[in-house]
């Protein structure tokens, strides 16, 4: 067979010799294509999979650490197959795409070649460093050495101007393949030990895939973009300490990292995002506001709010309540300690164990500090027998728990060891769990709105079907349940994202994800399934048939947890929280003490009607109070001197937008009332 025939994604069909490359192609097709190509996807058409093509047969000869995973060999169109070197010869029917920058996994490509680019300047700079493993991330690509100095900002710097140069002089990434005793001998005479462990362990081949650049050869599957010159818009970063594969106790590396785009415009707003994120940070506001804090003395991860953080958890919970009980649930507490052997019953103690705190002995009987609302929830439930009258049951707790958490993993307000849940369990007849769901996805939506989110992103998440043994409950409840809840999704019009095996172990769930005021997603409200727990705390209800049946049992969260949500808001309202949140409503500022009589009026006139406000009567210059207020985030500053005093006003400024001018204090209140009725966001 001296010709091949290759199915482009239009469907075209080329006939092109044997061993022809992706780079070949574009270039027929057309110069601009060939110029703007970075890698191929080629899927061998059916019936022809085992004639391998040279290059599949060297796209996966081994298991590289920092490879993607193979796809499946049908459709390159379709973002199937697998990727190859545009230089890789072709030699059996495929289907060929070719990527540019316009797709998307092709940047994956670019950011593993900027981590081979990395490596070799710094083996310019650094000749005796050993080298570890570099892989694409998501954002841009690290590589791991060891090297007995630490690098420092200077160093980061010279080998980010060494792979400018080496990335303009547009050096080929060269593949080849060498027999594994000669790949093995290559890295010994290197002295690269932590490489040749990884052909040892990964080589599965006799042939072994190699790529260089420059002075750099790495033991690496590919695929890469042909040149370095296709490398412009990055930024080295930062460097951590990483172990060796991973694994504490292994020897210590520095892993530095870079960002890489394909436009120097992608990368600047990379940047700016990363500015903002870190502007924001809850960890930070949440010290300068004076909102909460975590004390060492008493333990990490445990958080304790201060009068202001205080103020606006109790905003936030005074309004869940009022909705809630609007939404017929019923409020209940339950303790924060019960007998080990009713986590024994639910399962807890078995398959949670990992994330409890160890049971505490109490009159020779073990109680346990509760990770989850639960089982309090359903200790209620069954305090008495259930008629269907009664259903649905809604069971609704700001319940606080414990959980442990490893001390590497806890970060401020959004991972802790002790928080508390917006808690609720709902228990219902089959026929009414669509009208549940229905509403339970009304209820998230409406605290998307009220605390000012207006972006976010639906998951409804199954069981993973080819392992029924896994999950309690028949496949049709599985199947039921399931389809209930994409029922409901396609009657809101919700799109969402179905996946496949991420369902709960107990259960298949919808998950909403908050989009923030910077594009960041952040797991929010979950609604769940549950076939375990009614079946293993007996759960009944008396149906209108006079039999006992089991009713559906369903966790939901909305915000997640006090904390968690706290933190979030922070971050997304930059600490600037609008006027229904804020500690501080309006801060009152005399010109000079002279007037702080009439301050005094104006501030006890926004308390008396019903407003947070503050007067600051300290001797300081009216523009270092202003400062003050603007730094704490308060949402308006009410300046008042001689003609205010005089004429019944205050002169506005809203920390948002600066200097409203002069109002009368009555009208000021009014417009202030109507902000906070409406939770203006
Ligand atoms: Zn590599
Ligand atoms: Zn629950």
């Amino acid at each position: 067979m001296d010709t091949i025939h290759i199915t482009m994604p239009d469907g075209a069909i080329r006939e092109v010799p044997l061993g022809t490359t992706a780079a070949e192609i574009a270039q027929q097709i057309s110069p601009r294509l060939a110029k703007e190509a970075l890698v191929a996807r080629i899927a061998p058409i059916h019936g022809q999979a085992a004639a391998a093509a040279s290059a599949a047969a060297e796209a996966a000869p081994e298991k590289s650490p920092d490879a993607a995973p193979e796809a499946r060999m049908t459709s390159a169109a379709n973002g199937e197959g697998f990727l190859v070197d545009l230089r890789a010869p072709i030699d059996q029917d495929v289907e060929l795409s070719i990527l540019t920058p316009k797709d998307p996994e092709a940047i994956q490509v670019l950011r593993h070649s900027a981590a081979h680019l990395l490596a070799a300047a710094v083996l310019e700079l650094f000749p005796n460093v050993k080298l570890g493993i570099g892989p694409p991330i998501d954002t841009g690509f690290f590589y791991d050495f060891v090297r007995d100095e630490p690098f420092t900002p200077e160093d980061l710097e010279r080998i980010e101007k060494k792979m400018r140069e080496l990335a303009a002089q547009d050096i080929p990434n060269e593949r080849k393949m060498l027999p594994k005793p000669e790949a093995l001998e290559l890295y010994r005479k290197w002295e690269q030990g932590f490489k040749c462990e990884l052909v040892e362990e990964r080589a599965i081949e006799p042939m072994v895939s190699f790529y260089t650049t420059g002075r750099f050869i790495d033991f690496c599957r590919g695929p890469h973009i042909p040149s370095t010159g296709r490398i412009r818009a990055f930024k080295l970063m930062s460097v951590a300490g990483a172990y060796w594969k991973g694994q504490e106790g292994n020897p210590q590396m520095q892993r530095i990292y870079g960002a890489c785009f394909y436009t120097q415009q992608e990368l600047d707003e990379y940047l700016h995002r990363l500015e903002e994120a870190k502007r924001r940070d809850h960890r930070r506001l949440g010290q300068e506001l004076d909102l909460f804090s975590v004390q060492e003395e008493a333990g990490p991860g445990l958080i304790f709010w201060h009068p202001k953080g205080g103020l606006v958890r109790k905003i936030m919970e005074d309004w869940l309540r009022d909705e809630l009980l609007r939404r017929g649930y019923d409020l209940v507490y339950t303790p924060h300690i019960m007998r080990l052997e009713l986590w024994k019953t639910s399962g807890h103690a078995n398959f949670y164990r990992e994330n409890m705190f160890g049971p505490v002995e109490v009159e020779k009987d073990d109680y346990q500090l509760k990770p989850m609302n639960c089982p309090g929830h359903i200790l209620i439930y069954k305090s008495r027998l259930r008629s269907y009258r009664e259903l649905p049951v809604r069971l609704a707790e700001l319940g606080t728990v414990y959980r442990y958490e490893r001390s590497g993993v806890l970060h401020g307000l959004l991972r802790v060891r002790g928080f508390t849940q917006d808690d609720a369990h709902i228990f219902c007849m089959p026929e009414q769990i669509e009208a549940e769901i229905e509403a339970c996805i009304d209820f998230a939506f409406a605290v998307m709105k009220t605390f000012g989110f207006s972006q976010y992103v639906v998951e409804l998440s199954d069981w993973d079907a080819k392992h029924p043994e896994n999950y309690p409950g028949s496949p049709e409840d599985w199947a039921h349940s399931t389809s209930a809840l994409e029922r409901t999704l396609n009657r809101l019009g919700i799109p969402f994202k179905r996946m496949e095996g991420e369902g709960a172990f107990y259960g298949p769930k919808i998950d909403f994800k908050l989009i923030d005021a910077i594009g960041r997603l952040w797991q929010l409200t979950t609604v769940q399934f549950d076939f375990n727990l009614p079946g293993r705390f007996g759960l009944e209800y008396v149906g209108e048939d006079g039999n006992r049946h089991q009713p559906l049992m369903v966790h939901r969260a909305l915000w997640g947890s006090v904390e968690r949500f706290f933190g979030i808001l922070i971050e997304h309202y930059a600490g600037a929280f609008p006027v229904w949140l804020a500690p501080v409503q309006a801060e009152v500022l005399p010109l000079s003490e002279k007037f702080a009589e009439y301050g005094k009026k104006v501030a006890a006139a926004l308390k008396d009607a019903g407003f947070r406000a503050h007067l600051d009567d300290r001797n300081e210059k009216l523009q270092a109070k202003i400062r003050d207020a603007q730094l704490l985030k308060i949402p308006y500053m009410l300046i008042v001197g001689g003609k205010e005093a005089e004429a019944g006003t205050v002169s506005v400024r809203q920390q948002s937008k600066g200097d409203l001018g002069p109002r009368p204090l009555a009208d000021f209140l009014s417009d202030l009332r109507k902000q906070v009725d409406s939770r203006a966001v």
